[in-house]
């Protein structure tokens, strides 16, 4: 079994689709272990995505993820964290498939609801981030 780090970003929550998207996870078999309501400050933002702080995009996605509350969660089961990924869909959610999260859900690259940790040392930094009493 395997836990994994989840982002309803803010157009998830402000979209009014926490149920909808947390209804999928669920439904998959996942099972909750942490969930929290979170509105986070940019030094935050920065932590969770060090890897693309350089990047062109990042300045509008900074500006994205502390627009406002974000539902974070860790979530548990069976390779949870390739499920995870593969129900959230591609990132651009114009070309996610449909079926997934982003195709059913999103029509942008950035505001494309949902986070998943993308490797197992990932979702062991994330977590500790996020949840700090579940690391280790
Ligand atoms: P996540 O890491 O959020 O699960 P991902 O792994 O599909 O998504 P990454 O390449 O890690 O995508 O990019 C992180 C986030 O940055 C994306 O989810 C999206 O919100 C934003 N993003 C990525 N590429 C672009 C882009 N070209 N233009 C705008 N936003 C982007």
């Amino acid at each position: 079994t395997q836990r994994t780090l989840v982002l309803l970003k803010p157009d998830a929550v402000r979209r009014g689709l926490v149920g909808e998207i947390l209804s999928r996870f669920e439904a998959k078999g996942l099972a909750l272990v942490a969930l929290e309501l979170r509105t986070i400050d940019a030094a935050q933002a920065d932590a969770h995505y060090a890897e693309h702080v350089e990047r062109d995009f990042y300045p509008p996605l900074r500006t994205f993820v502390t627009s406002g509350p974000m539902l974070a969660a860790v979530l548990e089961g069976d390779e949870a964290i390739e499920v995870v990924r593969a129900l959230n869909g591609a990132t651009d959610g114009r070309k996610a498939a449909p079926g997934t999260i982003r195709g059913d859900l999103s029509l942008s690259n950035r505001e494309n609801l949902v986070h998943g940790s993308d490797s197992p040392e990932s979702a062991e930094r994330e977590i500790a981030l996020w949840f700090p009493h579940l690391a280790g």
